[in-house]
């Protein structure tokens, strides 16, 4: 199976800490894989150093089959990697379709009409059709989530992170989010999804990677690594 994404002793340092170190991942063309780990593990480093919100201090990132290490963050989304925050940062001054026209405009050129047309099919995708005028700063917490979502889509990803979408969500809601993620996999989009809620993790994870103090601990089927010993005593807690 082909990677999308190769990455290869990475490592990332805030001054004298070690954030990452030696983390090896290759990610296949159409994958769904859960990123798991302990808070301050480094899930969200690892994502900023894939996204280039953070430049990574040892080894290589490679991007369908080229380095990316060295571009700016607009670059790599731009080549088609999208990620949403975990926490939320809408253009909050903008209606909802108005916050997708923004990276419809910059990464795919469109303007006008015709983002306005593409920005309410996005808006579709995610049960959010009906909210295309509204004052983003009114939106629910899961309403925000799914914008989130949508802004990522309107950059037109071929890699999707999603980095905790589903925190402070009731259960329906997060089923929601969770079938649109889903849904977006389905229709080509390889995704990283970072979460804590576990029964959702395994719902989505074809694949399961646990992160703990920086490092890769398990890597693997989702049933094989939530029942490894390291895995439970990092973090599923005993
Ligand atoms: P996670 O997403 O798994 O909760 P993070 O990647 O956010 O973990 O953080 C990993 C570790 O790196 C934590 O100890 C955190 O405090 C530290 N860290 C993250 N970002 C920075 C930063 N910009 N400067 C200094 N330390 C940071
Ligand atoms: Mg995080």
């Amino acid at each position: 199976m082909e990677s999308i994404l190769e990455i290869k002793d990475l490592g990332k340092n805030f001054g004298g800490f070690t954030a990452l170190s030696g983390v090896n991942l290759a990610i296949r063309q159409g994958e769904r894989l859960g990123l798991i780990g302990p808070n301050g593990s480094g899930k969200t480093t690892l994502i900023n150093c894939i996204s280039g919100a953070l430049r990574n201090d040892h080894g290589q990132i490679q991007f369908k089959g080229e380095s990316i290490s060295h571009l700016p963050a607009h670059t790599r989304t731009k080549r088609g990697i999208a990620r949403s925050f975990q926490l939320p940062r809408p253009f909050r001054s903008m209606t909802v379709a108005e916050n997708l026209m923004v990276p419809l405009a910059y990464v795919g050129g469109v303007s006008g009409s015709k983002a306005r047309k593409q920005a309410l099919e996005i808006l579709a995708e995610m049960g959010l059709a009906d909210k295309a005028d509204t004052s983003s700063a009114s939106l629910s917490q899961v309403e925000l989530r799914k914008m989130e979502l949508a802004r990522a889509m309107a950059a037109k990803p071929q890699l999707l992170i999603s980095d905790e979408a589903m925190a402070g969500l009731s259960g329906s809601e997060v089923d929601d989010v969770l079938d649109i993620l889903i849904k977006l996999n389905k229709s080509g989009i390889t995704i990283i999804m970072i979460e804590h809620i576990m029964h959702a993790v395994m719902r989505f994870s074809e694949r399961l990677v646990c992160l703990d103090a920086g490092q890769i601990i398990c890597d693997g089927d989702p049933q094989t690594v939530v029942a490894n010993p390291q895995v439970h005593r990092a973090y599923l807690g005993d």
